[in-house]
């Protein structure tokens, strides 16, 4: 006992600390990157070995010893464990929360690295079987087939079907009768290095291409590079060489995106220009799926790794270089739990690798822009669209003068009529879904709202309910007023309403609504974004989900039903993110050689960001708001940090702030700002009240000490137990 090494252990707990252990007797050694498994309190936890030592600040007798180690050699390199540690400290959040986040689930449930995988595949007399006579007679052995056939020699593993197809075991078990298909193990820890094949050539590079990768290509190590271009101006042409590049010179490549439903374009442009199949890594996957993608990686068999927000953990031995597309988008920053920025850490990662990253976006973030102001990043500017196509018109429709009915103005209206004439097709967006978001008596005037948060209810008319946006509760449709019996009536419109409107005034055309509500089906909307890409929708209206990295060739008109939203936000960024979402969307507009036209709906056309923002699109809007930040000091001039608490009284969710303060307050405040505590902009939310408090400096030295101190005092605080605290270290939404 006296001899055997000490283990600093992290366990996934919501302490800041490491947990000490006596290495286990039994083979196979614990060293640093392996799991173990450890006794917790009444419970076995599994670890992560951070670390060893000879010494502990307990005595050796109260140490208490692990049970067994689960990985024959570490999961993780030394610079995986960087990583976490990087995170746990930038972030604030305790070690052990932050292995949870980085492992897959599988690997954090204590399950083998290499597992048995039960796999379902067709065979020989299925690939030749006449799938339409079956169809007519057993539909469901028809679908599974088919799904069989798609996925070829290697199958499907039975937890990827069940999420499929959750009855397919007994459309199986007949398919397995008849011989069409048959069931296999495979312990699949060869994952078999697949080397990238020799691909399609892309197009001959134009000159701002060539000059933005002539200078990446020219530069040694660690460096950001911000493409800076609209949509269309080629950037993925650029990613595209430079991937080539560095996989041929046998490194792996980390591309992030924003969300899975940017992954299969992107994807299958990768495998024909790349002439191999990305492992892919989002949180639709299977965790079994998950797991082979992340082994994959790790032991670089993939060369290249597709993912979102949380693949920026996923270890890559041969790191060359990062891709993150879409930089601005808010989705790299999670928003729950760990707070972290994928962007970030994404760049603090290829620092240690000393490699280099490439930032795409039409509409980088002020943060980003200004490094490059400041000389850390370098800016490679695409100003024209490739190939012919041309910028969209703006026009600004003044809803005082010509009122909109159920969304739609006249113009509007004399607009899409005037496109889908000469063949083209229109996007009408509004960033709202469901039927309405009110519900408003017409006579005493009473709003039906949320029982649990101080919001109101949307009215989704199709499925008859009133939901809440904010926390998810629902009740059946009020026909009369709660409070005075009175009718009550839809005020405002969201994408369903447009919907309705849009049918009523244009019969006979084809019309598709892209959210969240109308795309739940698994596969809805690839399907949805394919049909429209194709044509074969006259009108596509939708939210945000539509105006993301889609290309719709025919499309040529871009009518943005309600922008007044940002003009008046309480945020400091309520400007940046409406011009960000209005040139993303209007992105979509005139793609190849038909130039677009981009309508924009206002009650205040002569507010003076809408002149900026036509005459001088985002780099003026951008250029504004910069000049504005640093007057006011906010972001990215200083560094905030948010502390969120939530409880059931309102008066806990403020004391457990008020210590904070005081104990902030006893350190230092001289070059800090202390917001607060305040309650926070919905000051309840699913039932719980709010508050926050706000730090904001512009030394992040500072700002991290004083977190450092506080966050071990919050935990050991006995008033914190009766609330649901948080720190957000560099907020983008300060509620
Ligand atoms: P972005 O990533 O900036 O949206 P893409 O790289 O996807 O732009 O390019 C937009 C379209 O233009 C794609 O269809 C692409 O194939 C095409 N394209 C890009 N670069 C060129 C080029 N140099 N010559 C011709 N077509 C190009
Ligand atoms: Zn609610």
């Amino acid at each position: 006992m006296s001899s055997l090494p000490i283990l600093k252990v992290a366990v996934s707990v919501p302490l800041s600390r490491e947990f000490d252990y006596l290495s286990a007797t039994t083979e196979p050694e614990a060293v640093p990157g392996c799991r173990v498994l450890v006794p917790f309190g009444r419970r076995r936890q599994v670890g992560l070995v951070l670390g060893r030592a000879t010494e502990s600040g307990l005595a050796r007798d109260q140490i208490r010893q692990s049970l067994e180690t689960l990985d024959d050699s570490p999961l993780l390199t030394e610079d995986d464990l960087w990583l976490i540690r990087f995170t746990s400290d930038y972030y604030h959040h305790p070690i052990g929360e932050v292995v949870a986040t980085a492992l897959p689930t599988l690997l954090r449930q204590g399950k083998p690295l290499n597992p048995t995988i039960h796999c379902v595949a067709v065979s020989d007399a299925g690939e030749s079987a006449d799938i339409e006579s079956l169809a007519k007679r057993a539909p469901r052995q028809a679908e599974l087939l088919e799904i069989l056939l798609d996925a070829g020699g290697n199958g499907v593993d039975e937890e990827t079907l069940t999420e499929w197809v959750p009855t397919w075991r007994r459309a199986a078990k007949a398919l397995f009768e008849k011989g069409l298909a048959h069931r296999f193990s495979t312990r699949a820890d060869g994952d078999e290095p697949v080397s990238p094949g020799s691909g399609e050539a892309g197009p001959a590079l134009h000159a701002a291409q060539q000059q933005a990768l002539e200078r990446i290509e020219a530069h040694e190590g660690f460096g950001v590079f911000l493409l800076d271009g609209v949509t269309g101006s080629g950037k993925t042409e650029v990613y595209l060489r430079m991937i080539r590049q560095v996989v041929d010179a046998g490194r792996q490549v980390l591309i992030l995106v924003p969300e899975i439903g940017l992954t299969p374009q992107l994807v299958s442009r990768l495998e024909t220009r790349l002439g191999v199949a990305p492992a892919v890594m989002h949180s639709g996957l299977s965790d079994t799926a998950r797991l082979v993608a992340w082994r994959r990686a790790r032991a670089a068999s993939a060369k290249l790794v597709v993912g979102t927000r949380s693949a920026v953990f996923t270890p890559m031995p041969d790191l060359g270089l990062i891709v993150i597309d879409e930089e601005h988008d808010h989705s790299f920053k999670q928003q729950e739990g760990l707070r972290y920025s994928a962007r970030d850490l994404a760049i603090a990662r290829a620092k240690r690798k000393n490699i280099p990253v490439i930032l795409g976006s039409a509409t980088p973030t002020l943060e980003v822009l200004q490094h490059c102001r400041a000389g850390n990043f370098v800016r490679l500017q695409l100003p024209d669209r490739a190939g012919n196509a041309k910028p969209p018109n703006f026009r600004l429709i003044d809803l005082m003068r010509a009122p909109a009915r159920d969304g739609l103005s006249e113009p509007m209206l004399r607009a899409i009529d005037k496109h889908l004439d000469s063949d083209g097709q229109a996007l009408i967006f509004l960033n709202r879904r469901g039927f309405a978001p009110t519900l408003i008596c017409a006579s005493c005037g009473h709003v039906a709202e949320c029982y649990r948060c101080d919001s109101r209810m949307t009215v989704h008319a199709k499925n008859n309910v009133l939901r809440c946006h904010h926390c998810g509760a629902a009740r059946a449709l009020d026909v009369r007023c709660t409070v005075c019996g009175a009718e009550v009536r839809p005020l405002g419109e969201g994408t369903e309403r447009l919907e309705d409107a849009l049918r009523a005034h244009f019969p006979g055309r084809r019309i598709e609504r892209i959210d969240s509500d109308s795309m739940q089906r698994r596969g809805a909307i690839d399907e949805a974004l394919e049909l429209a890409a194709q044509g074969g929708a006259d009108i596509l209206v939708g939210t945000q989900m539509l105006s993301k990295g889609h290309h719709f060739p025919k499309l040529t008109l871009v009518g943005i039903v309600n922008a007044d939203q940002g003009l008046f936000g309480t945020d400091f960024r309520s400007a940046e993110r409406m011009a960000q979402s209005i040139i993303q969307v209007a992105g979509r507009a005139g793609r190849e050689s038909r130039q677009g036209e981009v309508i924009i709906q206002t009650a205040f056309p002569d507010n003076p960001f809408w002149k900026c923002l036509i005459e001088g699109g985002y780099p003026r809007i951008a250029d504004d708001a910069l000049a504005e930040r640093e007057e006011s000091r906010w972001p990215p001039f200083t560094r905030l940090a948010l502390i969120r608490s939530a409880a059931h009284k309102k008066s806990d969710a403020h004391a457990l702030l008020d210590v904070a303060r005081r104990r902030i307050e006893a350190k230092q405040t001289e070059r800090l700002r202390i917001l607060g505590p305040v309650d926070a902009p919905m000051a309840r939310r699913a039932g719980r009240y709010r508050a926050q408090l706000l730090l904001q400096s512009s030394d992040r030295r500072l700002l991290h000490e004083i977190l450092a101190d506080l966050r071990p005092a919050l935990e050991s605080e006995p008033s914190a137990r009766k609330v649901r605290w948080s720190i957000d270290v560099d907020p983008v939404e300060l509620f």
